[in-house]
């Protein structure tokens, strides 16, 4: 017999799925406990964020097997503290591929998320030369949407640091309300695997302080990210999730120009819609806060940040005239492969057609930089990265079109559950499939 289900939701995981759904649940009074493996971070800028946030359980950076970095960070909110504050909404192209309607949903996370353009008047100079320069090759540039409220907003370009003005929205904020209406939270508790009995989920087992035990909930929803939630049903018994991981990947190219740079200005205020929709490019003006930049201009390996590596990273910093450098980046759509295996290793390599695709997009980068300013000889490409792993639950696969797995009442709600990558801004769209299966869940359970 099951012990006593005390909760009608367990949730798993802070970031825009988890959160979404636990706010539009809370609100019909469900009785909710929100998992979580991280603690409540506040604090914001450049080094401390670093080091605490994008390292793995072992203090090292996140890679794949074939070295492509990958950017997420496990604290109450997930990696919604560290985004830039961009809220694309997916072309039609992509969603028709999924054969997945979400316009009402969408419409609403633009909503809650107070989506708006980038004012003019925070279009940093670096960024203004880059728009000028595309213009002369014919390219129009648009101002980004972004989920900031610009009225707070000081245009520090600091967003992947957390933001010091609490201008940028996060998941913080669905958490807040989700517990004013009666959710309960658990910090710092790593969940390790759904428990089930005769085919349906019956509540997880936890490792908190130390010691594991058992919560019981008549439906779990697993939002702990796409590189922690196939390792999760992995363990519960799924071993298919996992097989094959999408990961946007994108590449930063940077060039020196004789006068400005875009040191601290918004990072992706205006992006090219020219290659969005027939190439699946999503490009835009990219500079890292200057300690980030040196690591991917140089790409030195295991950065522990101890004291002794600040002061290296520091004085390798100063080398980098970021007062004058302009910079570029291009998400692609990568094909799925490899894999997340359940010890936490990522098996990832670019195929032949992301490496032309990635050629393809530098080239085109170069000559924005080029007819930008900056001088052809300084051009450098930065190293291949990710801030959105996704696709290892996919639906179809792992999950049906309600998002249940094969395990009746465990759900998935994250970037796990994209059926391929989407190559733009995924928080808007992790947003609205959270919404569409609240409703699913209240109309259904
Ligand atoms: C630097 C950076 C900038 C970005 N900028 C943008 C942007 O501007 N716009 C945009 O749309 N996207 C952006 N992204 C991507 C976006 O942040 C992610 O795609 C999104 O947060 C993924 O949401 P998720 O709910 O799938 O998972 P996550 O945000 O990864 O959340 C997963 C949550 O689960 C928790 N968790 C993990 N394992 C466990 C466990 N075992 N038990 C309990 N809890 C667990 C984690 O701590 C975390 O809270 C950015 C990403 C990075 C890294
Ligand atoms: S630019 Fe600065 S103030 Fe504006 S949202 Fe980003 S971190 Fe916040």
């Amino acid at each position: 017999m099951i012990a006593k289900q005390k909760y009608d939701y367990i949730i798993v995981g802070t970031g825009p799925g988890g959160a979404t759904i636990a706010k539009e649940l809370s609100k019909k009074k469900k009785r909710i406990l929100i998992l979580e493996y991280g603690p409540r971070y506040t604090k914001t800028g450049e080094i401390t964020v670093t080091r605490k946030l994008f390292l793995d359980k072992e203090k090292k950076p996140i890679k794949s097997d074939s070295g492509i970095w990958i950017g997420r960070t496990r604290i109450l909110s997930g990696s919604s503290y560290v985004a830039m504050g961009n809220a694309v909404t997916p072309p039609n192209k992509i969603l028709n591929e999924w054969n997945i309607d979400l316009s009402s949903e969408l419409e609403s996370a633009r909503e809650d998320l107070r989506v708006k353009l980038m004012p003019s008047h925070l279009i940093g100079d670096g960024t203004q030369k880059i728009i000028t320069g595309a213009k002369s090759l014919g390219w129009e540039m648009k101002p980004t949407p972004k989920s900031v409220d610009f009225s707070k907003c000081v245009g520090c370009g600091i967003c992947m640091y957390g933001c010091p003005t609490n201008a940028k929205w996060t998941t913080l904020e669905f958490i807040d309300e989700s517990i004013k209406n009666g959710a309960e939270l658990l910090l710092n508790t790593e969940v390790k695997k759904v428990l089930h009995e005769n085919g349906k989920a019956v509540g997880v087992s936890i490792l908190n302080n130390g010691s594991i035990s058992k919560i019981y909930g008549k439906n779990i929803i697993l939002s702990a990210g796409a590189l922690e939630t196939p390792r999760i049903l992995q363990n519960s018994g799924i071993k298919e999730a996992g097989k094959g991981i999408g990961l946007d990947v994108f590449q930063s190219i940077y060039g020196y120009t004789e006068d400005v740079g875009m040191k601290n200005e918004p990072i992706m205020a205006v992006y090219l819609e020219k290659f969005l929709e027939d190439k699946g490019f999503f490009s835009a003006p990219y500079m890292y806060p200057t300690i980030t930049l040196v690591r991917n201009l140089v790409d030195f390996d295991r950065i522990k940040y101890g004291i002794l590596n600040q002061l290296r990273t520091i004085i390798k910093t100063r080398k980098v005239k970021a007062k004058k450098l302009i910079g570029m980046m291009t998400k692609i759509r990568d094909e799925i492969t490899g894999e997340v295996r359940n010890d936490g290793t990522i098996i990832k390599s670019l195929t032949k057609k992301d490496r032309e695709s990635l050629d393809e997009a530098y080239e085109i980068n170069k000559k924005i930089l080029i007819a930008s300013g900056a001088k052809p000889d300084t051009i450098t490409r930065g190293v291949y990265e990710s801030g959105h792993p996704c696709c290892t639950a996919p639906i179809g696969k792992v999950v049906d079109k309600n998002q249940e797995s094969s395990i009746s009442n465990l759900y998935v709600s994250d970037a796990s559950v994209f059926p391929s990558p989407p190559g733009i801004p995924p928080i808007l769209t992790i947003v609205a499939l959270s919404k569409k299966l609240s409703k699913y869940l209240i109309t259904n359970s």
